[in-house]
């Protein structure tokens, strides 16, 4: 993301400008807002600004719940890598603290060592008066109390180290999860699809094992949305993803592709295999009769549609996809709640 210099009058007046358009179109003044209208003034992320005007021509306006999305989808994977970064860098530091705690500690044991071998050796040549032996016995348990003390305070040191490097390995874990996680549906996100589907692609074409990819859209959900409400729709998203999760392979990847669009990663499955895979996700979402969960209303079903295409020999991550999202329009051409395949071009109908 490229940000632009927000200091002086220019920079000034850009934020004013931002937020003016943020009064403007009735949204609450938050620090998400602003950057987002930031963006869009000054063109910073590629492809807001498109999505933003689409959203504004189809509307009329914009509301919460869309910028909210915008920012899920433009702004959040920056801020959790710089989560990541961050705490990473604490780690580094707290290990590093720990490692010259223990050198120091090293050191001093070293000259413990040393003492006792001087006094080891003054005692050898037996040439040592009564007082002699005395201060060397006194000196010899002074060194020994400070290095039990020396001893003790290490062992706390590095016990509250280790605790603080659990406790942010634990953090760096769940924010690493975090950054791969749709929050409203917890499958996999935009960018974890983006990364498995590159990984995924290069994996087939070496170790020549088919690899398919399906696209899932629900049918008519705009309708439902103006029905029962963008909450129930939320809950209806959740359930589809849930569904889809449920019924995949182990190492199959379902991801939230967009709004109320999914995709899955089907590795060691041919086109026509995973037909069969998707045709029973769809018959048990079809089969589903929904319940608003607040009211124990009737929400009646919802039906989706299914695209898929398997990886051809040559075929770059995006003509891929290209491939399998157009499988996906054909199953919404030929009158939606269907499976469509690339190859063989079938469609099972409803
Ligand atoms: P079809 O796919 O069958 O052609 O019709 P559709 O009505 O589903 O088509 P379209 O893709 O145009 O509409 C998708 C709708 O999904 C628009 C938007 O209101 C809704 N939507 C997108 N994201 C979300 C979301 O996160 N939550 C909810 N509740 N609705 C969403
Ligand atoms: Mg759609
Ligand atoms: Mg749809």
């Amino acid at each position: 993301m490229n940000v632009g210099d927000l200091s002086g009058e220019k920079g000034r007046n850009n934020g004013i400008l931002a937020v003016s358009d943020v009064i403007d179109h009735k949204l609450p003044i938050t620090p998400q807002n602003y950057e987002i209208w930031l963006h869009y003034q000054h063109n910073w992320t590629p492809g807001l600004r498109e999505d933003l005007d689409q959203e504004l021509q189809a509307h009329g306006s914009i509301d919460e719940r869309a910028t909210e999305s915008l920012y899920e989808k433009y702004f959040s994977h920056s801020r959790l890598n710089n989560e990541v970064v961050e705490t990473g860098a604490r780690l580094a530091e707290e290990l590093a603290g720990a490692l010259a705690t223990l050198r120091a500690a090293g050191q001093k044991t070293e000259l413990f060592s040393e003492n006792l071998d001087d006094a080891a050796k003054a005692l050898d040549t037996g040439r040592l008066d009564s007082g002699q032996l005395m201060s060397l016995i006194t000196s010899l348990s002074s060194a020994t109390k400070a290095m039990a003390q020396e001893n003790e305070e290490l062992s706390k040191r590095l016990e509250t180290s280790s605790s603080e490097v659990e406790e942010l390995r634990f953090h760096l874990q769940k924010v690493r999860t975090e950054s791969l996680t749709d929050s409203l549906t917890n499958v996999a996100n935009r960018k974890h699809f983006d990364d498995t589907l590159r990984f995924r692609v290069n994996e087939a074409e070496k170790l020549e094992y088919p690899l398919a990819l399906a696209m899932c859209d629900i049918d008519f959900f705009k309708q439902f949305n103006d029905t029962w409400g963008h909450q129930t729709g939320d809950q209806v998203i959740r359930f589809v993803a849930g569904t889809l999760q449920k019924m995949c392979l182990k190492d199959h990847l379902v991801a939230r592709y967009g709004g109320e669009e999914f995709a899955i990663i089907m590795p060691r499955v041919t086109a026509h295999q995973a037909v069969a895979m998707l045709e029973r996700m769809r018959r048990a979402i079809e089969a589903k009769q929904l319940k608003r969960k607040s009211t124990d209303e009737n929400l009646g079903s919802v039906t989706v549609s299914f695209g898929v295409a398997d990886l051809q020999p040559g075929n770059s991550v995006s003509e891929f996809l290209r491939r399998a999202d157009m499988m996906l329009y054909e199953s919404k051409r030929a009158g939606r709640n269907c499976v469509t395949a690339a190859q063989a071009k079938t469609h099972i109908a409803a």
